[in-house]
């Protein structure tokens, strides 16, 4: 059989240049920078399995930065000015892929960090989708709904130009939910002529199931992080079922990886999230708590727990330590202070450079962000695949289909920490830059 390319000519990069790519690309690099720190990892791992200096190049900047700036009529009657971003990494696989974030602290380089992030998750997960993020800089927890809706309408409006249901597709992240991904297709809709609108829906996933969402992806990623946990923790020698683990942030995902593990025997003895921290050794009630959440917007004065300090929260000891909030919670300090012998990451980049290196000293495996929170990902695949083709699935099928996903992942990671002789997360770069090196070397770089 004809070769379908010819074979690639440049050489193979040699290790340790990450460096010579900061400075190629005139980055100055700031040891506190959210995507110089992702980028970094990257490139080793890219330098491991041997990348092209071309690919690495590629990767090391995302392809399109958009930044948006629109007005929006408060319940007040003034007028507020919003900032909104949305990053496209790269389509290399497929079309973008990535969540919306509305948060205060939303800043171009953490977007820039979270969509290269999705690149690797989507590449490990073998799923045909690139890597995108976007959000916009407010706090929906001083917003009124109307107000909420406004934003994401003029939000929706102001990118729709660059995103596309075959070119770049949103999904729900922190301070954003099935509603806002509601209100975010119909906006999309209303702008396409009338006979195209409902083949717009899938503009977005983590739209709510009468809308054309999946069942499933509510819960996916807490599902695709219990599914990951049970292939992984076997070889550290934890047993699920009778684990104990503690828990930073109770949001979307925190709160389902909470009761699914729950479910499946696990005891969740300490919360941590931006209403204070609590702890019982004897076990919380995680349907209770999360009825309590709902109702009250946080964990902080859960009556069926103890209220702790922050420092008490990092060092009560358990299996499995589990941040899933924000970016860059565990430092060095509160690395010293964990005593698990897991850190399973189910948030995006929790740990910083400084808190990894601690862990490692201290033999804690980490389980690393892109293997451990892929299931929303997949699921919002899913999502958009059952639009396309207007055959929905069962929540079966749905769990089945995420199952093996999941499972593969993981395989693929243990491979490549043998294949490489590499840490987990290093692995899990590696796994998902295979790909994407095979790929480009198909393709080539056009002219
Ligand atoms: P969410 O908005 O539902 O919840 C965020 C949680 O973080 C809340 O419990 C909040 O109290 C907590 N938090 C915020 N600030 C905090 C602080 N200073 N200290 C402690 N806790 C704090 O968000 P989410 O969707 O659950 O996302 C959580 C993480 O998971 C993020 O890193 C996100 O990017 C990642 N993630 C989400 C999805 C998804 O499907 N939603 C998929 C993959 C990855």
């Amino acid at each position: 059989m004809a070769e379908a390319t010819a074979p690639p000519t440049e050489p193979l990069s040699p290790p340790h240049l990450s460096a010579k790519v900061f400075q190629e690309l005139e980055i100055v690099k700031d040891p506190a920078n959210l995507f110089h720190q992702t980028i970094e990892q990257v490139l080793i791992a890219a330098q491991v399995v041997g990348l092209r200096h071309h690919q690495q190049i590629i990767l090391a900047q995302p392809h399109n930065e958009i930044m948006v700036h629109f007005p929006v009529l408060m319940d007040d009657g003034h007028h507020n000015l919003f900032k909104g971003y949305r990053v496209q990494h790269n389509n290399a696989l497929g079309p973008y892929k990535g969540g919306l974030r509305y948060h205060p602290d939303v800043h171009l380089d953490d977007i820039k960090a979270l969509a290269v992030l999705m690149t690797m998750k989507c590449s490990l997960v073998r799923i045909p989708y690139g890597g995108s993020k976007g959000g916009v800089k407010c706090n929906p927890r001083e917003l009124s709904r109307n107000e909420l809706m406004r934003i994401t309408r003029r939000f929706c409006s102001a990118i729709s130009n660059q995103i596309g249901p075959e070119y770049d597709i949103p999904a729900p992240d922190v301070g954003t939910n099935a509603q806002i991904m509601a209100w975010f297709a119909d906006t999309y809709a209303q702008m396409m002529p009338e006979h195209e609108r409902h083949d717009t829906l899938r503009i977005v996933t983590g739209k709510p199931v009468e809308m054309g969402g999946s069942l499933g992806r509510e819960m996916a990623t807490g599902q695709g992080f219990v599914n990951v946990l049970k292939e992984m923790l076997p070889e550290l020698g934890i047993d699920l079922s009778d684990m104990t683990f503690s828990l930073i942030g109770f949001g979307n995902v925190g709160g389902w990886t909470a009761r699914l593990l729950d479910a499946c025997g696990a005891s969740l003895v300490a919360v941590l999230d931006h209403t204070g921290a609590i702890h019982n050794d004897g076990g919380i009630d995680t349907q209770a708590l999360s009825q309590f959440v709902t109702r009250t917007g946080g964990v902080g004065a859960f009556p069926e727990a103890e209220s702790i300090g922050i420092e008490e929260f990092y060092s009560r000891p358990v299996d499995v330590f589990i941040p899933a909030a924000l970016e860059q919670m565990i430092t060095s300090q509160n690395a010293a202070m964990i005593e698990a012998r897991v850190v399973a990451e189910a948030a995006n980049a929790p740990t910083t450079p400084e808190g990894d290196l601690v862990l490692q000293q201290r033999g804690i495996e980490i389980l690393p962000a892109i293997l451990c929170n892929a299931g929303g990902v997949t699921v919002s695949y899913f999502e958009w695949v059952q639009n396309k083709s207007s055959v929905y699935w069962t929540a079966e099928e749905v769990d089945k289909r995420l199952n093996t996903h999941m499972v593969l992942a993981a395989r693929r990671v243990k491979l490549a920490r043998v294949k490489y002789e590499c840490d987990t997360r290093t692995a899990s770069y590696c796994a998902a830059l295979e790909q994407i090196g095979k790929v480009y070397d198909l393709r080539g770089v056009f002219p």
